[in-house]
């Protein structure tokens, strides 16, 4: 077994899932255990620099430069140690299926559960390779321990073969990127990289250097409750203004209606009566001005039904959340030039899909540290049905060396 593989499974079994209601950082103390676990194995492996910030529960660590690279930039690779709120992330029991045979992979014998091709056609392209599952009971937390194994395998190795020439590598490791905070405490100025990769994404050869631009738009409507009996020329229904408001806006940029570089606006929740109606809405859109567009429609359908129904009857408030790394890592094309030409001598296809999310490297980028985003190996994220490939978290290691050795000579 590799490295990454033996890194992985260790790494699997450690509860870390974060939780969003819990208002503090880390979201949950169990992040330790896997924080404490790097900074011990960091210092077996002889890393240098090793930042374990026990209050905030982030690890950087560094693999020092090889003698006659200390002049090229430094490079930084993260990855986070939380798994989602979503699945349980409790007892993980992974169990590797060795030379998949493309067909349904029983996961729970006793509950039934079945990861079915059905269901997972991409699993397929997987066949002849050695798969990780779960029991199905839990989520597998390849995302994002995958990405923590191969950065972890990376550094063991190169500290191992002085040999490979490459700059200053710098290590960063995570906690809480899940429920949206993972850079909350990110010190970008004591990670002292020029620039880094997340190593957080899904199957072999995706590449992301593109994110939504985000908003939170909230919608305030004040009605005017009447006794129904005389409520002619006088009521003003807050639910009915609302739905309203709702039918206003584009009826198929909606997320149920769009996929790749389309945006939508996205009504997430609503609640109220006659008197009081409050809508929460995302807004979301990877081009800029399709952004700011999409925002100002938003204030313009307000406007219209305080025309309608009289001025202050609607309030719309919207907040920038993050913004497309696109633009900032625009300057950085070497980035996204030298992943994907390490992807293709590994003999992955390089995929360079928009992300409709947002990641850590996005709002990192804004931080002043370009951050692109490379694969993991993993699939099915989030999930019970979450699966990670041996032979491609093997490569991903590989790709982050070559990555390091590309950036061994001046750019
Ligand atoms: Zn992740």
């Amino acid at each position: 077994m590799t490295k990454t593989i033996w890194n992985f499974l260790q790494y699997a079994v450690i509860d870390t899932q974060s939780d969003e209601n819990s208002g503090v950082t880390p979201s949950t103390d169990k992040q330790h255990n896997l924080a404490k676990l790097l900074v011990r194995q960091l210092e077996e492996m002889g890393a240098d620099e090793i930042t374990y910030d026990k209050e905030c529960c982030y690890v950087y660590a560094s693999v020092p430069a090889s003698a006659g690279c200390e002049g090229v930039p430094v490079l930084g690779f993260i990855a986070h140690m939380d798994t989602s709120p979503a699945v349980t992330g409790a007892g993980v029991k992974p169990r590797i299926v060795e030379q998949y045979d493309g067909q349904d992979i029983v996961l729970n014998e006793e509950k039934n559960i079945v990861l079915r091709t059905a269901d997972f056609p991409e699993i397929k392209k997987l066949k002849g390779q050695d798969l990780i599952i779960t029991d199905g009971t839990t989520l597998l937390g390849a995302d994002d321990k995958a990405g923590v194994a191969e950065i972890m395998a990376m550094a063991e190795y190169l500290l191992t073969h002085p040999e490979i020439k490459h700059g200053k590598l710098r290590l960063g490791f995570t906690p809480d990127e899940e429920i949206g905070e993972g850079t909350d405490h990110f010190n970008v100025e004591l990670f002292g990289a020029d620039f880094a990769f997340t190593v957080d994404g899904g199957e072999l050869g995706e590449l992301e250097n593109e994110t939504f631009n985000a908003a939170g738009a909230k919608l305030i409507v004040h009605g005017r409750s009447v006794h129904p009996g005389s409520a002619k020329g006088k009521m003003i229904n807050a639910v009915l203004v609302a739905q309203e408001f709702q039918s206003l806006l584009p009826v198929f940029q909606n997320p149920m209606y769009t996929e790749g570089y389309e945006g939508f606006f996205h009504l997430d929740s609503i609640s109220g009566n006659v008197e009081k109606t409050t809508a929460e809405y995302i807004i979301r859109d990877h081009d800029k001005s399709l952004f700011e567009e999409k925002k100002a429609l938003f204030v313009k359908c307000a406007q219209f039904l305080n025309l309608k129904y009289g001025e202050g009857t609607v309030e719309a408030i919207v907040a920038d959340s993050y913004y497309n790394m696109k633009e900032v890592l625009a300057p950085y094309g070497h980035l996204m030039e030298n992943a994907a030409a390490a992807l293709k001598e590994l003999g992955a296809e390089p995929k360079v899909n928009p992300i409709r999310g947002g990641t850590d490297g996005a709002r990192l980028s804004y931080m002043g540290l370009p951050c692109p985003n490379l694969c993991t190996g993993g699939a099915n994220y989030h999930s019970r049905f979450e699966y990670a490939c041996v032979q491609s978290m093997e490569k991903v290691t590989e790709l982050l060396i070559k990555l390091a050795v590309k950036y061994g000579s001046p750019l």
